[in-house]
Protein backbone atom coordinates (compact mmCIF):
# COMPACT_ATOMS: atom_id res chain seq x y z
CA UNK A 1 0.00 0.00 0.00
CA UNK A 2 1.02 3.71 -0.43
CA UNK A 3 -0.16 6.32 2.48
CA UNK A 4 -1.92 9.34 1.14
CA UNK A 5 0.16 12.28 2.11
CA UNK A 6 -0.71 15.38 2.43
CA UNK A 7 2.27 18.35 3.72
CA UNK A 8 -0.39 21.23 4.25
CA UNK A 9 2.22 22.27 7.02
CA UNK A 10 5.04 23.13 4.85
CA UNK A 11 3.01 24.23 1.90
CA UNK A 12 1.14 26.88 4.23
CA UNK A 13 3.75 28.07 6.77
CA UNK A 14 6.79 28.48 5.29
CA UNK A 15 9.55 30.18 7.80
CA UNK A 16 8.26 27.61 10.72
CA UNK A 17 10.40 25.04 9.46
CA UNK A 18 13.06 23.16 8.26
CA UNK A 19 13.60 20.09 5.56
CA UNK A 20 15.74 17.57 6.79
CA UNK A 21 15.72 13.65 6.28
CA UNK A 22 15.46 11.36 9.40
CA UNK A 23 18.25 8.88 10.11
CA UNK A 24 18.40 5.80 8.18
CA UNK A 25 18.27 3.24 10.93
CA UNK A 26 20.96 0.60 10.28
CA UNK A 27 19.12 -3.03 11.59
CA UNK A 28 15.61 -1.80 11.87
CA UNK A 29 13.40 -4.42 14.38
CA UNK A 30 9.58 -3.71 14.03
CA UNK A 31 8.92 -4.35 18.43
CA UNK A 32 5.21 -3.27 18.31
CA UNK A 33 2.99 -1.97 15.46
CA UNK A 34 -0.30 -0.38 16.72
CA UNK A 35 -2.94 -2.49 14.21
CA UNK A 36 -6.13 -1.39 15.97
CA UNK A 37 -4.66 2.54 15.09
CA UNK A 38 -3.54 1.54 11.78
CA UNK A 39 -6.97 0.00 10.65
CA UNK A 40 -8.55 3.13 12.02
CA UNK A 41 -6.56 5.39 9.77
CA UNK A 42 -7.05 3.41 6.64
CA UNK A 43 -3.57 2.23 6.48
CA UNK A 44 -2.69 -1.67 5.53
CA UNK A 45 0.44 -2.06 6.23
CA UNK A 46 3.21 -4.91 6.07
CA UNK A 47 5.53 -5.66 9.04
CA UNK A 48 8.46 -4.82 6.55
CA UNK A 49 6.96 -1.37 5.54
CA UNK A 50 6.39 -0.28 9.12
CA UNK A 51 9.72 -1.19 10.32
CA UNK A 52 11.50 0.36 7.11
CA UNK A 53 8.87 3.68 7.16
CA UNK A 54 8.48 4.38 10.88
CA UNK A 55 12.31 3.96 11.79
CA UNK A 56 13.57 6.44 9.17
CA UNK A 57 15.38 2.79 7.29
CA UNK A 58 13.24 4.09 4.00
CA UNK A 59 10.79 7.28 3.47
CA UNK A 60 7.39 5.91 2.47
CA UNK A 61 6.44 7.73 -0.69
CA UNK A 62 5.22 11.36 -0.50
CA UNK A 63 6.63 12.01 2.63
CA UNK A 64 8.56 15.64 3.17
CA UNK A 65 10.57 15.55 6.26
CA UNK A 66 10.40 18.21 8.07
CA UNK A 67 11.53 19.59 11.63
CA UNK A 68 9.14 22.07 13.06
CA UNK A 69 10.20 25.28 15.24
CA UNK A 70 8.86 26.04 17.93
CA UNK A 71 9.35 28.15 21.35
CA UNK A 72 8.42 27.55 24.68
CA UNK A 73 8.25 28.01 28.38
CA UNK A 74 10.07 25.51 30.51
CA UNK A 75 9.46 25.30 34.24
CA UNK A 76 8.38 29.22 33.75
CA UNK A 77 11.51 30.23 31.59
CA UNK A 78 11.57 31.32 28.59
CA UNK A 79 13.35 29.60 25.19
CA UNK A 80 13.08 31.43 22.41
CA UNK A 81 14.09 28.47 19.88
CA UNK A 82 13.03 24.98 20.60
CA UNK A 83 11.59 23.06 18.01
CA UNK A 84 11.90 19.36 16.90
CA UNK A 85 15.04 18.28 18.28
CA UNK A 86 14.94 15.00 17.28
CA UNK A 87 11.79 14.13 15.50
CA UNK A 88 10.87 14.68 12.17
CA UNK A 89 7.68 15.49 10.71
CA UNK A 90 6.69 12.99 7.95
CA UNK A 91 3.47 14.43 6.51
CA UNK A 92 0.09 14.41 7.16
CA UNK A 93 -2.06 11.07 6.45
CA UNK A 94 -5.51 11.50 5.07
CA UNK A 95 -7.88 8.71 6.34
CA UNK A 96 -10.60 7.89 3.79
CA UNK A 97 -13.75 9.32 5.48
CA UNK A 98 -11.21 12.69 5.10
CA UNK A 99 -9.77 12.96 8.01
CA UNK A 100 -6.05 14.56 8.55
CA UNK A 101 -3.42 13.51 11.33
CA UNK A 102 0.19 14.12 11.21
CA UNK A 103 2.70 11.69 11.50
CA UNK A 104 5.71 12.15 13.29
CA UNK A 105 9.29 10.34 13.85
CA UNK A 106 10.52 10.63 17.38
CA UNK A 107 13.98 9.40 17.84
CA UNK A 108 14.72 9.80 14.02
CA UNK A 109 18.14 11.66 14.31
CA UNK A 110 19.22 15.32 15.15
CA UNK A 111 17.87 18.30 13.85
CA UNK A 112 19.19 22.00 13.61
CA UNK A 113 17.12 22.29 16.91
CA UNK A 114 18.95 19.64 18.53
CA UNK A 115 21.34 21.88 20.53
CA UNK A 116 23.55 19.69 22.70
CA UNK A 117 20.93 16.51 22.35
CA UNK A 118 21.81 13.67 20.41
CA UNK A 119 18.37 12.95 18.24
CA UNK A 120 18.06 9.98 19.40
CA UNK A 121 15.36 7.84 21.80
CA UNK A 122 15.55 4.56 23.17
CA UNK A 123 13.52 1.66 23.57
CA UNK A 124 11.74 2.37 27.25
CA UNK A 125 10.13 5.60 26.94
CA UNK A 126 9.12 4.99 23.54
CA UNK A 127 7.34 2.10 24.80
CA UNK A 128 6.26 4.16 27.80
CA UNK A 129 4.24 6.77 25.10
CA UNK A 130 2.79 3.91 23.79
CA UNK A 131 1.87 2.18 26.24
CA UNK A 132 0.26 5.04 28.42
CA UNK A 133 -1.14 7.54 25.04
CA UNK A 134 -2.94 3.81 24.52
CA UNK A 135 -4.67 4.05 27.38
CA UNK A 136 -5.42 7.58 27.17
CA UNK A 137 -7.00 6.38 24.14
CA UNK A 138 -9.22 3.42 26.10
CA UNK A 139 -9.95 5.71 28.80
CA UNK A 140 -11.49 8.32 25.32
CA UNK A 141 -9.20 11.05 26.89
CA UNK A 142 -8.25 12.80 23.73
CA UNK A 143 -4.36 12.04 22.91
CA UNK A 144 -1.54 11.89 20.57
CA UNK A 145 -1.24 8.34 19.46
CA UNK A 146 1.42 5.72 19.04
CA UNK A 147 1.23 3.78 15.86
CA UNK A 148 5.17 1.80 16.15
CA UNK A 149 7.82 1.75 17.93
CA UNK A 150 11.02 0.58 16.06
CA UNK A 151 14.21 -0.87 17.17
CA UNK A 152 17.15 0.99 15.13
CA UNK A 153 19.87 -1.41 15.75
CA UNK A 154 21.67 1.54 17.28
CA UNK A 155 23.32 1.91 20.63
CA UNK A 156 22.73 4.70 22.40
CA UNK A 157 24.31 6.29 25.55
CA UNK A 158 22.32 7.98 28.06
CA UNK A 159 23.87 6.75 31.83
CA UNK A 160 24.62 3.56 29.90
CA UNK A 161 24.37 2.13 26.75
CA UNK A 162 20.61 1.23 25.72
CA UNK A 163 19.03 0.61 22.19
CA UNK A 164 17.93 2.83 20.09
CA UNK A 165 14.72 3.22 19.22
CA UNK A 166 12.11 5.57 16.73
CA UNK A 167 8.09 6.17 17.81
CA UNK A 168 5.86 6.73 14.89
CA UNK A 169 3.42 9.59 16.59
CA UNK A 170 0.11 10.06 14.99
CA UNK A 171 -1.02 13.65 16.19
CA UNK A 172 -4.39 15.85 15.16
CA UNK A 173 -1.43 18.03 14.88
CA UNK A 174 2.03 19.24 16.70
CA UNK A 175 0.92 22.90 16.92
CA UNK A 176 1.75 23.80 20.12
CA UNK A 177 1.32 27.19 22.69
CA UNK A 178 4.94 27.17 21.88
CA UNK A 179 4.40 27.29 18.11
CA UNK A 180 2.64 30.76 18.62
CA UNK A 181 4.99 32.01 20.85
CA UNK A 182 8.09 31.24 18.39
CA UNK A 183 6.50 33.40 15.83
CA UNK A 184 5.56 36.28 18.44
CA UNK A 185 8.38 36.52 19.88
CA UNK A 186 10.00 37.59 16.61
CA UNK A 187 7.30 39.93 16.21
CA UNK A 188 6.31 38.73 13.31
CA UNK A 189 2.49 39.22 13.62
CA UNK A 190 1.66 38.59 10.15
CA UNK A 191 3.14 34.78 10.34
CA UNK A 192 0.83 34.48 14.02
CA UNK A 193 -2.42 35.28 12.39
CA UNK A 194 -0.92 33.01 9.39
CA UNK A 195 -0.49 30.01 12.10
CA UNK A 196 -3.76 31.19 14.04
CA UNK A 197 -6.05 30.96 10.65
CA UNK A 198 -4.49 27.37 9.96
CA UNK A 199 -4.96 26.10 13.40
CA UNK A 200 -8.67 27.11 13.05
CA UNK A 201 -9.26 26.03 9.75
CA UNK A 202 -7.41 22.54 10.66
CA UNK A 203 -9.07 22.03 14.49
CA UNK A 204 -11.90 24.67 15.34
CA UNK A 205 -13.34 25.06 11.20
CA UNK A 206 -16.78 26.30 12.63
CA UNK A 207 -15.02 29.13 13.84
CA UNK A 208 -13.72 30.58 10.46
CA UNK A 209 -16.91 32.85 9.68
CA UNK A 210 -17.48 34.15 13.24
CA UNK A 211 -17.41 37.74 13.91
CA UNK A 212 -14.32 37.37 16.35
CA UNK A 213 -12.62 34.57 15.10
CA UNK A 214 -9.46 34.96 17.03
CA UNK A 215 -11.10 35.67 20.52
CA UNK A 216 -13.52 32.84 19.62
CA UNK A 217 -10.67 30.42 18.71
CA UNK A 218 -8.89 31.43 22.38
CA UNK A 219 -11.95 30.52 24.02
CA UNK A 220 -12.12 27.17 22.10
CA UNK A 221 -9.03 26.39 23.24
CA UNK A 222 -9.51 27.05 26.46
CA UNK A 223 -12.89 24.92 26.16
CA UNK A 224 -10.69 21.52 25.37
CA UNK A 225 -7.65 22.58 27.48
CA UNK A 226 -9.86 22.89 30.79
CA UNK A 227 -11.56 19.68 29.98
CA UNK A 228 -8.27 17.82 28.96
CA UNK A 229 -7.22 18.36 32.25
CA UNK A 230 -9.96 17.56 34.25
CA UNK A 231 -9.99 14.42 32.86
CA UNK A 232 -5.99 14.16 33.58
CA UNK A 233 -6.96 14.76 37.44
CA UNK A 234 -9.84 12.09 37.61
CA UNK A 235 -7.31 9.56 36.19
CA UNK A 236 -4.81 10.85 38.51
CA UNK A 237 -2.28 11.96 35.24
CA UNK A 238 0.89 13.54 36.04
CA UNK A 239 2.19 14.84 32.81
CA UNK A 240 4.81 15.61 34.61
CA UNK A 241 6.21 18.65 31.98
CA UNK A 242 3.40 21.20 31.09
CA UNK A 243 6.17 23.28 29.59
CA UNK A 244 3.67 25.45 27.14
CA UNK A 245 5.51 23.49 24.08
CA UNK A 246 4.20 20.56 25.44
CA UNK A 247 0.07 22.14 25.06
CA UNK A 248 -1.59 21.22 21.77
CA UNK A 249 -3.76 23.53 20.77
CA UNK A 250 -6.02 20.49 19.53
CA UNK A 251 -6.43 19.40 23.11
CA UNK A 252 -5.19 16.31 22.57
CA UNK A 253 -2.05 15.24 25.60
CA UNK A 254 0.85 15.49 23.92
CA UNK A 255 4.26 14.61 25.13
CA UNK A 256 4.90 11.58 27.27
CA UNK A 257 8.11 11.75 29.02
CA UNK A 258 8.40 11.91 32.56
CA UNK A 259 4.32 11.21 32.92
CA UNK A 260 2.69 8.82 35.26
CA UNK A 261 -0.33 7.59 37.56
CA UNK A 262 -0.53 8.68 40.99
CA UNK A 263 -1.11 5.78 43.09
CA UNK A 264 -1.81 7.21 46.74
CA UNK A 265 -4.05 10.13 46.78
CA UNK A 266 -1.35 12.91 47.66
CA UNK A 267 -2.20 16.14 46.27
CA UNK A 268 1.64 17.29 45.73
CA UNK A 269 2.74 14.22 43.74
CA UNK A 270 5.68 14.70 41.81
CA UNK A 271 7.31 11.89 39.34
CA UNK A 272 9.77 13.83 37.58
CA UNK A 273 13.52 14.10 38.64
CA UNK A 274 14.01 17.75 37.22
CA UNK A 275 11.02 19.37 38.98
CA UNK A 276 12.32 20.01 41.77
CA UNK A 277 10.00 22.56 43.17
CA UNK A 278 6.72 20.35 42.37
CA UNK A 279 5.48 22.88 39.36
CA UNK A 280 4.25 20.20 37.73
CA UNK A 281 2.58 18.14 40.96
CA UNK A 282 -0.60 16.44 40.45
CA UNK A 283 -3.03 19.21 42.25
CA UNK A 284 -0.79 22.03 40.70
CA UNK A 285 -1.81 21.12 36.88
CA UNK A 286 -5.12 23.03 36.65
CA UNK A 287 -3.08 26.57 37.94
CA UNK A 288 -0.59 25.54 34.61
CA UNK A 289 -3.52 25.19 32.12
CA UNK A 290 -4.33 29.04 33.52
CA UNK A 291 -0.90 30.29 33.07
CA UNK A 292 0.11 28.59 29.38
CA UNK A 293 -2.98 29.67 28.37
CA UNK A 294 -2.25 33.29 29.37
CA UNK A 295 1.08 32.92 27.22
CA UNK A 296 -1.35 31.82 24.42
CA UNK A 297 -3.55 34.43 25.03
CA UNK A 298 -0.34 37.47 24.85
CA UNK A 299 0.79 35.94 21.33
CA UNK A 300 -3.10 36.61 20.13
CA UNK A 301 -3.38 40.10 21.85
CA UNK A 302 -2.80 41.89 18.26
CA UNK A 303 -5.62 40.07 16.30
CA UNK A 304 -8.07 40.55 19.44
CA UNK A 305 -8.09 44.39 18.83
CA UNK A 306 -5.99 47.37 17.17
CA UNK A 307 -6.36 49.05 20.39
CA UNK A 308 -3.70 47.06 22.57
CA UNK A 309 -5.24 48.35 26.05
CA UNK A 310 -8.72 46.59 25.06
CA UNK A 311 -6.84 43.95 23.93
CA UNK A 312 -5.47 42.98 27.27
CA UNK A 313 -8.98 43.79 28.27
CA UNK A 314 -10.81 41.39 26.53
CA UNK A 315 -8.00 38.84 27.17
CA UNK A 316 -7.98 38.94 30.68
CA UNK A 317 -11.83 38.65 30.98
CA UNK A 318 -11.47 35.28 28.87
CA UNK A 319 -8.45 34.24 31.12
CA UNK A 320 -10.81 35.10 34.06
CA UNK A 321 -12.91 32.08 33.13
CA UNK A 322 -11.06 29.49 32.89
CA UNK A 323 -10.63 28.63 36.47
CA UNK A 324 -14.46 28.26 36.90
CA UNK A 325 -14.69 27.04 33.65
CA UNK A 326 -12.14 24.24 34.57
CA UNK A 327 -14.19 23.90 37.69
CA UNK A 328 -17.70 22.66 36.16
CA UNK A 329 -15.11 20.15 34.23
CA UNK A 330 -13.86 18.82 37.39
CA UNK A 331 -17.05 18.55 38.61
CA UNK A 332 -18.82 16.59 35.74
CA UNK A 333 -15.83 14.17 35.76
CA UNK A 334 -16.01 13.80 39.37
CA UNK A 335 -20.05 13.24 39.15
CA UNK A 336 -19.16 10.88 36.76
CA UNK A 337 -16.53 8.82 39.26
CA UNK A 338 -18.99 8.88 42.25
CA UNK A 339 -21.45 7.32 40.17
CA UNK A 340 -24.20 10.24 40.54
CA UNK A 341 -26.63 10.63 38.32
CA UNK A 342 -27.90 14.31 37.27
CA UNK A 343 -26.99 16.99 39.48
CA UNK A 344 -27.71 18.29 42.68
CA UNK A 345 -26.15 21.61 44.30
CA UNK A 346 -23.94 19.40 47.41
CA UNK A 347 -22.33 17.48 44.50
CA UNK A 348 -19.17 19.41 44.57
CA UNK A 349 -19.06 19.73 48.39
CA UNK A 350 -19.72 16.14 48.52
CA UNK A 351 -16.61 15.36 45.79
CA UNK A 352 -14.02 17.93 47.42
CA UNK A 353 -14.77 16.60 51.14
CA UNK A 354 -13.40 13.11 49.86
CA UNK A 355 -10.28 14.25 49.13
CA UNK A 356 -8.91 14.98 52.49
CA UNK A 357 -10.80 11.43 53.76
CA UNK A 358 -8.51 9.65 51.15
CA UNK A 359 -5.61 10.95 52.07
CA UNK A 360 -2.55 8.17 50.75
CA UNK A 361 -5.59 5.78 49.43
CA UNK A 362 -5.06 4.65 45.90
CA UNK A 363 -6.66 7.21 43.80
CA UNK A 364 -7.93 4.31 41.41
CA UNK A 365 -9.61 1.64 43.12
CA UNK A 366 -11.33 4.27 46.20
CA UNK A 367 -13.92 5.08 43.03
CA UNK A 368 -13.90 1.88 41.78
CA UNK A 369 -14.92 0.25 45.44
CA UNK A 370 -16.73 3.22 47.11
CA UNK A 371 -20.44 0.77 47.06
CA UNK A 372 -18.02 -1.78 48.82
CA UNK A 373 -17.00 -1.03 52.08
CA UNK A 374 -15.35 -4.57 52.94
CA UNK A 375 -13.19 -3.67 49.63
CA UNK A 376 -12.91 -0.40 50.21
CA UNK A 377 -11.28 -0.34 53.86
CA UNK A 378 -8.12 -2.07 53.24
CA UNK A 379 -7.35 0.89 50.77
CA UNK A 380 -7.16 2.64 53.70
CA UNK A 381 -4.63 3.17 57.08
CA UNK A 382 -7.16 5.70 58.55
CA UNK A 383 -11.11 4.68 57.91
CA UNK A 384 -12.44 7.09 59.98
CA UNK A 385 -13.13 10.13 57.53
CA UNK A 386 -14.54 7.89 55.44
CA UNK A 387 -16.85 6.52 57.66
CA UNK A 388 -18.08 9.91 57.92
CA UNK A 389 -18.54 10.33 54.69
CA UNK A 390 -19.71 7.54 52.82
CA UNK A 391 -22.95 7.77 54.48
CA UNK A 392 -23.64 11.36 52.71
CA UNK A 393 -22.33 9.56 49.04
CA UNK A 394 -24.72 6.93 49.49
CA UNK A 395 -27.72 8.78 50.16
CA UNK A 396 -26.83 11.12 47.20
CA UNK A 397 -25.46 8.16 44.78
CA UNK A 398 -29.01 6.12 45.83
CA UNK A 399 -29.42 3.03 43.16
CA UNK A 400 -27.71 2.44 40.20
CA UNK A 401 -24.13 3.96 41.15
CA UNK A 402 -22.76 0.10 41.02
CA UNK A 403 -22.98 0.36 37.83
CA UNK A 404 -22.15 3.64 37.34
CA UNK A 405 -18.73 3.71 39.31
CA UNK A 406 -18.12 0.16 37.52
CA UNK A 407 -18.38 2.32 34.13
CA UNK A 408 -16.79 5.26 35.21
CA UNK A 409 -13.69 3.91 36.97
CA UNK A 410 -11.00 2.26 35.22
CA UNK A 411 -10.12 -1.25 37.37
CA UNK A 412 -6.60 -1.53 35.75
CA UNK A 413 -4.44 1.67 34.92
CA UNK A 414 -0.46 1.41 33.86
CA UNK A 415 0.68 1.40 37.37
CA UNK A 416 4.07 2.42 37.56
CA UNK A 417 5.52 -0.92 38.76
CA UNK A 418 4.14 -2.70 35.80
CA UNK A 419 5.09 -0.43 33.12
CA UNK A 420 8.58 -0.49 34.36
CA UNK A 421 8.26 -4.60 34.55
CA UNK A 422 7.71 -4.58 30.86
CA UNK A 423 10.11 -1.63 29.89
CA UNK A 424 12.91 -3.44 32.08
CA UNK A 425 12.03 -6.47 30.10
CA UNK A 426 11.88 -5.12 26.37
CA UNK A 427 15.17 -3.62 26.87
CA UNK A 428 16.71 -7.00 27.48
CA UNK A 429 14.74 -8.27 24.39
CA UNK A 430 11.62 -9.62 25.50
CA UNK A 431 8.49 -8.17 24.86
CA UNK A 432 5.91 -10.37 26.51
CA UNK A 433 5.26 -8.63 29.64
CA UNK A 434 4.64 -5.22 27.30
CA UNK A 435 2.66 -7.39 25.35
CA UNK A 436 0.39 -8.40 28.26
CA UNK A 437 0.28 -4.73 30.01
CA UNK A 438 -1.26 -3.09 26.89
CA UNK A 439 -3.54 -6.11 26.52
CA UNK A 440 -4.62 -5.34 30.28
CA UNK A 441 -4.52 -1.26 29.62
CA UNK A 442 -6.29 -1.72 26.67
CA UNK A 443 -9.58 -2.94 28.62
CA UNK A 444 -8.94 -0.93 31.24
CA UNK A 445 -12.80 -1.49 32.67
CA UNK A 446 -12.29 -5.57 32.80
CA UNK A 447 -10.65 -6.91 36.36
CA UNK A 448 -7.65 -8.32 35.88
CA UNK A 449 -5.80 -8.78 39.63
CA UNK A 450 -2.11 -9.28 38.39
CA UNK A 451 -2.76 -5.73 36.96
CA UNK A 452 -5.00 -3.96 39.30
CA UNK A 453 -2.80 -3.96 42.61
CA UNK A 454 -0.79 -1.22 43.64
CA UNK A 455 2.82 -1.30 43.48
CA UNK A 456 4.11 -3.68 46.41
CA UNK A 457 5.68 -1.35 48.98
CA UNK A 458 9.48 -2.80 47.71
CA UNK A 459 9.35 -0.63 44.82
CA UNK A 460 9.65 2.33 46.72
CA UNK A 461 9.61 5.85 45.72
CA UNK A 462 9.32 6.30 41.96
CA UNK A 463 11.24 8.41 39.67
CA UNK A 464 10.51 9.83 35.98
CA UNK A 465 13.22 10.95 33.81
CA UNK A 466 12.99 13.23 30.78
CA UNK A 467 13.99 13.84 26.93
CA UNK A 468 15.51 10.30 27.05
P1 LIG B 1 10.72 17.90 25.86
O1 LIG B 1 11.25 18.13 27.23
O2 LIG B 1 10.56 16.48 25.53
O3 LIG B 1 9.48 18.68 25.61
O4 LIG B 1 11.84 18.42 24.85
C1 LIG B 1 12.32 19.74 24.89
C2 LIG B 1 13.20 20.02 23.71
O5 LIG B 1 14.37 19.22 23.72
C3 LIG B 1 12.56 19.79 22.36
O6 LIG B 1 12.99 20.82 21.51
C4 LIG B 1 13.11 18.45 21.94
O7 LIG B 1 13.12 18.31 20.54
C5 LIG B 1 14.52 18.52 22.50
N1 LIG B 1 15.13 17.20 22.76
C6 LIG B 1 14.80 16.34 23.75
N2 LIG B 1 15.61 15.25 23.70
C7 LIG B 1 16.43 15.40 22.66
C8 LIG B 1 17.51 14.63 22.08
N3 LIG B 1 17.87 13.45 22.58
N4 LIG B 1 18.14 15.15 21.00
C9 LIG B 1 17.80 16.34 20.48
N5 LIG B 1 16.82 17.11 20.98
C10 LIG B 1 16.13 16.66 22.05
MG1 LIG C 1 8.19 18.48 24.09
MG1 LIG D 1 9.64 14.91 25.39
Amino acid sequence: MTIAFDNSWARDLPGSFLRVPPDAAPAPRLLALNRPLAADLGLDLTDAQARDWFSGAALPPGADPIAQAYAGHQFGGFSPQLGDGRAHLLGEILTPDGRRFDLQLKGSGRTPFARGGDGKAVIGPMLREYLISDFMAAMGVPTTRALAVVATGEEVWRETKLPGAVLARVAASHIRVGTFQFFAARGDQEKVKALADYAIARHYPELAGADAPYLAFLDAVIARQARLIAEWMGLGFIHGVMNTDNMAISGETIDYGPCAFMEGYAPGTVFSSIDRQGRYAYANQPLILGWNLARLAETLLPLLDRDEGRAVEIANDRLAGIAPRYRAEWLAVMRRKLGLAGEDAGDATLAEDLLPAMQGADWTLTFRRLDDTAALRPLFEDFSRMEAWLPRWRARAGNGAVERLAKANPAVIPRNHKVEEALAAATQGDMAPFRALLAAIRQPFTESEAYMLPAPSGFGQYVTYCGT
